[in-house]
Order: structure tokens, then sequence, then C-alpha cells
């Protein structure tokens, strides 16, 4: 699968997005000796490092402090008088960003990548045409990795008052009061942010419950610890319209409720970039679920055009596009093919508190083994019994009781993410239930109870074992 001599061509890869994906294809493509231009209608670094990942976990960070504070009080510090600067925050934040970008320009010179800075879409099968100026780049192979943006859902009357996260990240005022609309992690998320630095947060999800696809006593746990510091979670609802008022906005909801607000911030779900890039015209397919259809070495259904990353819509994390973008450069420039394993990904939630999981819930055990035993516990953390937080720590081993492999962990509560990192290692690894146990616990942590948990809380057997 090693890319032929490319004579005649201007470049052997052109790349479509200098995000997550693309930046890492390009360089190590690069690396193997391949000519590469890269183009970025926005900024280099993508959804991840300008708005995402990073400077969503910025404001997570400024959002924990208001807790810390309060929690302090039972360990004898007295409270300090607590004022806080959103202006300084953003100000901070964009610094930081714009040092990242920079960063990432560097290594893409470094590596001999050239950079275009304007929107560029496919011709023909071998062309991209850089939107700008027009200019025509014959490439050798193209890969697509245009990420995805924002889906507002439905049309409804005052739409253009609703922010997505794009705008949240730029606000120039913290909302006094805000009404956040979705049930995904970047809801949760956000509803979490701003209810931690001081906005009153109302959460409106149209289904029974927050973190559809989430293990569901994660679902239950996480929305109860919520409730219980504040926020306002509204399961069975929608936003069927936002209008202006005098003091602000006015959210109305399915059932009439009228809520007041400054902000209305939709997160309720993001599309693949696929529009107007020329791929229609090409015969390029896409999958049911909108993004272009790849195969396991991230091919499209046209013979030199590639696809990772977002605009795939498979597991829509940054790590898994970079490992898609590296898997792509190894399988065609470096004669390496190398197929992405999408199983086992760990994940989080950067709520208040964290969720951490891996592997599978226990509702998809359950539909797809034929014996699955569960160990779960829920505890006061060590910190609660001096602070006097009123909250818990959910932790959940699903087994697969024919094979003692631990096949899915969760967590909700603080450092979930860190610790569902390395769990993540032992899960990929295969180890069982055996192995859990005969670690030895480190004490006194919360991430002991991993490794102690002895009694089953449920065993089933499926009726209809195939
Ligand atoms: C608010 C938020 C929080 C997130 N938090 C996390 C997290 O905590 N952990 C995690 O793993 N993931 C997180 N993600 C997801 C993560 O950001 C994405 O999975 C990742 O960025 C995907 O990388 P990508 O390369 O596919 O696309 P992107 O990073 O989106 O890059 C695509 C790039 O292509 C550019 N582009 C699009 N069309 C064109 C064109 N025609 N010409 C030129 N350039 C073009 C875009 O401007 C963009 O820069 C978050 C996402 C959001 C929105």
């Amino acid at each position: 699968m090693t890319a032929k001599a490319s004579s005649g061509y201007d470049v052997d890869l052109f790349v479509i997005g200098a995000g997550s994906g693309g930046v890492r294809a390009a360089r190590i493509a690069a690396g193997y000796g391949a000519r590469v231009m890269i183009a970025e209608e926005y900024r280099v670094g993508g959804t991840c490092v300008i708005r995402g990942c990073v400077p969503k976990k910025l404001l997570v960070y400024a959002s924990r402090f208001a807790h810390e504070f309060e929690d302090a009080v039972g360990f004898g510090w007295s409270a300090p008088t607590q004022t806080f600067d959103w202006r300084t925050l953003i100000a901070n934040k964009d610094r930081e960003i714009a040092r990242l970008e920079a960063a990432y320009t560097s290594n893409l010179e470094k590596s001999k990548v050239e950079i275009v800075k304007c929107r560029a879409v496919m011709e023909d099968a071998h062309t991209v045409r850089l939107v700008e100026s027009g200019a025509r780049v014959k490439a050798a192979h193209v890969l697509v990795a245009t990420g995805g943006t924002p889906n507002f859902g439905a049309h409804i009357a005052g739409l253009e008052h609703v922010m997505s996260s794009n705008e949240a990240f730029k606000l120039h005022e913290l909302p006094r009061r805000i009404v956040v609309q979705g049930g995904g992690y970047i809801a949760v998320e956000f509803a979490c942010i701003f209810h931690g630095l001081g906005s009153e947060v109302t959460l409106v999800y149209r289904g029974e419950n927050i973190l559809r696809g989430f293990d569901d006593d994660v679902r239950e746990h996480l929305r109860t610890e919520m409730t219980r510091r504040g926020l306002r979670v509204l399961c069975g609802h929608t936003v069927t319209a936002v209008a202006k008022a005098a003091d602000g906005l006015e959210t109305q909801l399915s059932d009439g409720t009228k809520i007041a607000a400054d902000r209305v911030m939709f997160a309720v779900g993001r599309k693949p970039n696929v529009a107007n890039l020329g791929l229609e015209a090409l015969g390029i397919k896409h999958a049911e679920h909108g993004g272009i259809a790849v195969d396991e070495y991230s091919r499209t259904s046209v013979p030199h055009i590639y696809a990772v990353g977002d605009v795939t819509n498979r597991i829509n994390l940054t790590p898994v596009a970079i490992r898609e973008g590296h898997a792509f450069a190894d399988t065609v420039f470096g004669g390496k093919p190398a197929a992405v394993d999408h199983t086992n990904v760990p994940t989080a939630v950067f709520s208040e508190p964290e969720i951490g999981v891996v592997g599978l819930t226990e509702s998809q055990a359950r539909a797809r083994l034929a014996h699955v035993d569960i160990y779960k516990t829920t505890f006061r953390p060590m910190k609660a019994t001096l602070s006097g937080r009123d909250t818990r720590v959910l932790m959940k081993l699903v087994v697969d009781a024919t094979t003692d492999r631990v096949v899915g962990c969760h967590i909700v509560g603080e450092g979930a993410a860190e610790m569902i990192q390395t769990i993540g290692i032992a899960v990929k690894m295969g180890a069982t239930k055996a192995d859990f146990d005969a670690t030895m616990a480190l004490h006194p942590t919360a991430a002991e109870e991993l490794v102690t948990m002895r009694t089953k809380t449920a065993s089933y057997l499926r009726e209809a074992a195939e």
C-alpha cells in the first residue's frame, strides 16, 4: 500500500484541515519523505486546541476553585473573599491557545509541511482548489480531516439568540443566568463550568436522562450529584423558543415553562464537516451517521482519497483522530499498513464530579455476553469527611463471568479521568477480576476500591444466549 512515485503531482499529500488528525498525518507523512501541503481555513490546531478539549479543560480548572474554597473551611482555613474575573480567565486562556497554535505551526514547518491558510475544496480526485486564490494543487493523495461543527437541531423561533460552544469560549461576560440545552458531554461539561463559576444554570434535555450511551448507574449518579450541587437538570423537555426580554432572554420550554436567562447555549450534537467540499461530485460515499464512509485504513470509496477524525464520525475524540491520522501516514507513506482499533477507548466527562469510563456498560455487556457479573460501590470520599460536602463516589466493574475478564470500568468522582487512563491499559490487556484482586491496594486513595471490591452486587445470565 506504499505510495507510488508521484511525479506529475505538485505534492504527494494534500491534507484538508489542520486539526488533531490532519496535523499528525501531515507530520508523519513528511517524516517518511512525502511532500506535504496542509490547508486550514480557521486556526492551526483545530477544534481540540482552539475551541474544544484544551480551552474547555482550562475553564474546568477555573470552575473547580469555588468548591475548593468551600471545602477548605473544614480543614481549618478561613474562607477567602471570593471574586472572580471572567475577562482575566478568557484573556489568559486565549494567550495559552495562541501559544499552542504557534507551537503547532512551528512543528509543521520544522517537519517541512507547507501550510496554506485558507479553505480548500476538491475539484477532482487529484485536484484541490484553494478557495481564496483559486489556485489548484495536484496531489497524489488527499486526506480529508475537516472535523465537525456544532449542530443546532431543528429551527426554533429566536435561534439567532442561541450560541454554541464556539461562542461560549469567547463571551465578554460571565452570564448570571444560563440555559444549556443538550444531554451529551459538551452540554454537561459547560453546565458544570458555568455553575462552578457562579452562574445560575438550567440544563434542559429532551431524553429521560443525561449522557445517553453511558452506563445507567453513571448517568443517574452524576445527575443526582449535579442536582445536589444546585444545578437545575430538566429532562424530558426541549427549548421551543427564545425571545429577547427586557432583562436578557426568555426561554420557552416544551411544557410552556418560561426561564429567564442572559445566555442560551445549545450543545445538541455535532455534524461532520462534509458540506461544500466537492465530495459528492467525486462520488465519495457517506455512512449512515453522516460522516465520510471509510474502511479500517481510513480509505474512502474513491482511490487516493482518505478521511480521518470527526469527519468520519467514528469515535469523535482527539486521541482517536490523532491515531487515525498516524495510521494513515504509516499505511500510505511508511509501508506499514496500520488499522486503528476502536475498542476499549477510555473516555472522560469533565463534569463536577468527573466521569471516567472504559469498555462496556452494564447493558452492553448483558446484551453481548452470556454471563455478566457486576461489582459496584458508592462511598463518601475521605476529603468529604472534614469538608462536610454531601457527595459520593461511584465505582463499577463489569466482568465477563465466563472468562473473568473485566470488560468495563465506570467511575464518577474526583480524579476519575486520571484513574481511567491507567485502568484502560489493564482492560485493553485483558486483565481479569482475579488480576484486579491480586493487585495490592494503595491506601488511602479512592482508587483502591477498584482492587478491593470482593462481593458481586449482581450477576446476570442471558436468557436467550446465542
Ligand atoms: C467543546 C468541545 C470539547 C471537547 N472536549 C474533548 C475532550 O475533552 N477530549 C477529547 O478527546 N475530545 C474532545 N473534543 C473533541 C475533539 O476536539 C475532536 O474529536 C478533535 O478535534 C477531532 O479532530 P479532527 O482532526 O477530526 O478535526 P478538528 O480538530 O475539528 O480539525 C478540523 C480542521 O479543519 C478545518 N477545516 C474544515 N474544513 C476545511 C476546509 N474546507 N479547508 C480548510 N480547512 C478546513 C477546521 O477549521 C478545523 O481546524 C471536544 C470537542 C468540543 C467541540
